[in-house]
């Protein structure tokens, strides 16, 4: 799979189309997600063009990768929702269920969450 430029999330990070963002720096943009399936749900999303989990772990740098998972954890401390708890989730592929090809980790939480799989 190559990254295809014209995916949604790409065009939230070139502000062609709005987004209610929540965290910004260097290597991350955050933003509320637009059908929240709780009170706090927030997409991470790295500024390179990484189609996936895969794609981000094997080609992006430490300091990218580091930079994504430090911003991930300011955003639950701004958020409060450390002591309360939370869910960190990433759709990969089709059997994951990825909608947006653009590498994007959900927040989850401000409530107490159900199971990890529906089934
Ligand atoms: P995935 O299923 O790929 O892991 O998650 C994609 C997420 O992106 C979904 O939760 C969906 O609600 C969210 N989403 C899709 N389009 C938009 C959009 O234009 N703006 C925002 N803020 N979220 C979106």
């Amino acid at each position: 799979m190559t990254y295809d430029p014209h995916n949604i999330f790409a065009k939230i990070l070139r502000q062609e189309i709005p987004c209610n963002k929540v965290y910004e720096d260097e290597y991350v943009l955050a933003f509320h997600d637009i059908a929240p399936k709780a009170s706090v749900h927030i997409l991470v999303i790295p500024k390179g063009p990484y189609e996936s989990f895969d794609a981000f772990t094997k080609a992006a740098s430490t300091d990218e990768i580091v930079g994504f998972y430090q911003a991930v954890q300011k955003i639950t401390e701004e958020k409060s929702i450390v002591s309360s708890g939370y869910r960190l989730l990433v759709n990969h592929g089709q059997n994951g269920g990825q909608e947006v090809p653009h590498f994007h980790l959900h927040i989850v939480g401000g409530e107490k969450l159900g199971p990890m799989i529906a089934k």
